[in-house]
């Protein structure tokens, strides 16, 4: 197996107790250089709603939202978004290469089995990015490890969130609809919405509010960088 990102053989070294396990061995897409260059946010003092990593209080970002909403995110996230986050994602949305879903896979699917859910749902591509791109790239990031639902349309923005400043971004009015198929769940079950990057909260909180506007109450979000 070699990496994905950088091509080199990745060695996995399983140890005895983990060859007689029995234990499913998750596939890992992801050398071990190419892992060091990670910041894992785990155990981090993160922000209780936003994982924001060494906050140990509701971060200023989070301060902020609460003046707005009454209810706040639970959000998860993997990694923290520093450089490497930063051209993966390049090479992934930006230039296309669909293969790079699969370079977190282990580390996704390890979240999963720990963590559960009844319905589990992702932040769409809108209809203009699906059309250039030729893939949804949220969708592809998690497909293989979640059963996920269609269960929002992204709204076409007037212009990318990318060459938004920050306070573009928060005032954003709501750019997603619910689908009918929202109806069908009943209203005890706990979903799940991801997304690739938490930058604000803004995307996810607005894919949050269709959820609680529709009487949900049990919604977490989580995201693979933050
Ligand atoms: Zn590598
Ligand atoms: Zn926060």
């Amino acid at each position: 197996m070699r990496c994905l990102n950088c091509g080199m053989e990745i060695i996995n070294n399983l140890k005895i107790t983990e060859i007689f396990s029995f234990k499913e061995i998750i596939p890992n897409y992801i050398c071990n250089l190419c892992r060091e260059q990670l910041s894992p946010l785990a155990g981090r003092n993160n922000c209780p709603h936003c994982f924001k990593p060494d906050s140990f209080e509701i971060c200023s970002d989070c301060q902020i939202w609460e003046q707005k909403y009454q209810e706040i995110n639970c959000h998860q996230a993997l990694f923290e978004y520093n450089q490497f986050i930063h051209s993966y994602f390049k090479l992934y949305k930006r230039y296309g290469d669909v293969l790079l879903a699969k370079l977190f896979y282990q580390d996704i699917k390890s979240w999963s089995l720990k963590n559960q859910f009844d319905v589990i749902t992702y932040i769409p591509a809108s209809r203009g990015h699906f059309q250039q791109r030729g893939f949804d790239p949220v969708y592809e990031l998690y497909a293989d490890i979640f059963d996920l639902k269609k269960l929002l349309v992204k709204v076409d923005a007037d212009k990318p969130q990318a060459q938004k400043n920050r306070l573009e971004r928060m005032r954003t009015p709501q750019t997603f609809l619910g689908l009918p198929e929202i109806n069908l769940i009943p209203r005890n079950q706990r979903i799940l919405i991801l997304d690739d990057i938490y930058t604000t909260g803004r995307t996810l909180m607005y894919a949050h509010d269709i959820f609680s506007e529709q009487g949900f109450q049990n919604i977490s979000t989580f995201s693979l960088s933050r």
